[in-house]
């Protein structure tokens, strides 16, 4: 094949990438950088991972980089290298036997078709033809300064398109994720989805059935990203949403969804505005908003039912928590924290004095704090109680209209004590 014109230089390729390419071509194997940080650096973005594909079998990269490698990974066998604090995924070229001969595949497949387990090594077009979209299907190689390309993944990187390689029903079937990565890459890149890659309708519900520690990670990698805003607009246009988050899926399709849309939005948002100037970012506080439209409906309902606010709150968490971690499964660490953004939104409506100051106090009060203002924003509560408290922390002598109690004296007597360190801006724990 003809290899391609293209822009890439070598100094855009991280220090860890360039050695394990070196390493492996000098004990003689075939090595070239693959997928997303080819087509990223083709369409001139920065790639935020470097990953190698050789025809050196896993095993042979451990013995070529010895302890700076490890082998990892069931359905796929591959190995990691480290380079101090970068770690470079090294997979081994692979065949996708299905592909040209139904009855010669011998990868794992389960009853709705997905791919369990593939580890029949190949030809490096082989290994194209196996990756998800053709500009993902593209390799550099720095031994000649060539991009190899067999599954015209060139043309589609010059029309911005993803296109994926082979027929949609039977790629997004053998991988569900397949499904979000369209629009997740596509959204990053501003790159049209091709038609018969968008996502079909009658496939979209095999994502409730991806294991939920996968859609996790998933779930992190589109919202908690600088194109998150419009990630989540496409995950709602395609119906991509609701397996992930039916509980909320359901009140965000309701009559008066409108709200509850506009509150994850800006949660969303928050966050890309967040990243981009460098700031951190939880989980917990993303999926307390991904959550929260479904927490609010079930404690109302059980309010309803006779159940005192308090304990209708608390139940409700452990229900809508309890059955979407079957969907996404969220670690203990975010979900703790998840929970006590939610735990403490009764308590911005008891003002008065030492009770406003403890709250203010609260180890997980900047987090629930950031979270009335998104409440705030969605008319969920009054503007007037989010200032309040936003005063409350700066000038904690300001007399409270309606309160009575007239401000936070706790709050004030802290603050004195911080000298004012506190920040005015909006910093989720
Ligand atoms: P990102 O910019 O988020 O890293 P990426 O395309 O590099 O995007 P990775 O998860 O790092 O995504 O995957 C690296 C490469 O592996 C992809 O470019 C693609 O070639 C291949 N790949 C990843 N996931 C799949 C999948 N589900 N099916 C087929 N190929 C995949
Ligand atoms: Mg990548």
């Amino acid at each position: 094949m003809e290899p391609h014109e293209h822009g890439i230089v070598r100094d855009q390729i991280s220090a860890g990438a360039l050695q394990t390419l070196e390493g492996l071509q000098a004990a003689g194997y075939r090595a070239c950088l693959v997928g997303g940080a080819v087509r990223d650096l083709l369409l001139g973005v920065a790639p935020k991972d470097f990953d190698v594909a050789t025809d050196a079998e896993p095993e042979a990269v451990v013995e070529v980089f010895g302890r700076k490698a490890r082998l990892i990974g069931r359905r796929f066998r591959i190995a990691h290298v480290r380079f101090g604090r970068e770690i470079v995924e090294v997979s081994t070229f692979r065949a996708d036997p299905g592909a040209s001969d139904p009855g010669a595949d011998t990868r794992e497949l389960d009853d709705a078709g997905r791919v369990l387990r593939d580890n029949v090594f190949g030809s490096i077009a082989e290994d194209a033809r196996r990756r998800d979209f053709a500009i993902n299907g593209l390799y550099y190689d720095i031994s000649d300064d060539c991009v190899y390309d067999y599954v015209g993944g060139m043309a589609d990187v010059d029309a911005r398109r993803l296109r994926l390689i082979g027929d949609a029903d039977v790629r997004y079937r053998e991988d569900p994720v397949r499904m979000i990565r369209a629009v997740r890459i596509a959204a990053k890149l501003g790159l049209t989805i091709d038609e018969p890659a968008l996502p079909p309708r009658a496939l979209v519900p095999l994502l409730a059935d991806v294991p939920s520690a996968r859609m996790f990670d998933e779930v992190l990698k589109l919202l908690m990203n600088p194109a998150g805003p419009a990630v989540f607009r496409m995950l709602r246009e395609h119906g991509l949403f609701t397996p992930l988050f039916d509980q909320t899926a359901a009140v965000l399709d309701s009559p008066a969804g409108a709200a509850s849309e506009a509150l994850i939005e800006q949660a969303v948002a928050n966050t890309a505005a967040r990243i981009e100037a460098g700031r951190p970012v939880t989980p917990a506080f993303i999926f307390a908003a991904l959550l929260w439209p479904a927490v609010r409906e079930q404690a109302a309902e059980l309010e309803r039912g006779g159940t005192p606010p308090a304990p209708a709150l608390a139940s409700a968490q452990s229900q809508v928590v309890g059955h979407q971690i079957q969907r996404v499964a969220i670690p203990k660490r975010f979900s703790v924290p998840m929970r006590e953004i939610w735990q403490l939104q009764p308590r911005f409506h008891r003002r008065r004095g030492k009770q406003a100051s403890r709250l203010i106090a609260h180890p997980r009060f900047r987090a629930a704090y950031d979270f009335l203002l998104l409440r705030a924003g969605a008319g969920e509560v009054d503007d007037e109680l989010a200032q309040w408290w936003t005063d409350a922390q700066d000038h904690p002598s300001t007399p409270t209209p309606g309160s009575g109690a007239g401000g936070a004296p706790g709050a004030g007597r802290r603050r004195k004590r911080r000298g004012g360190r506190r920040r005015k801006s909006a910093e989720p724990a």
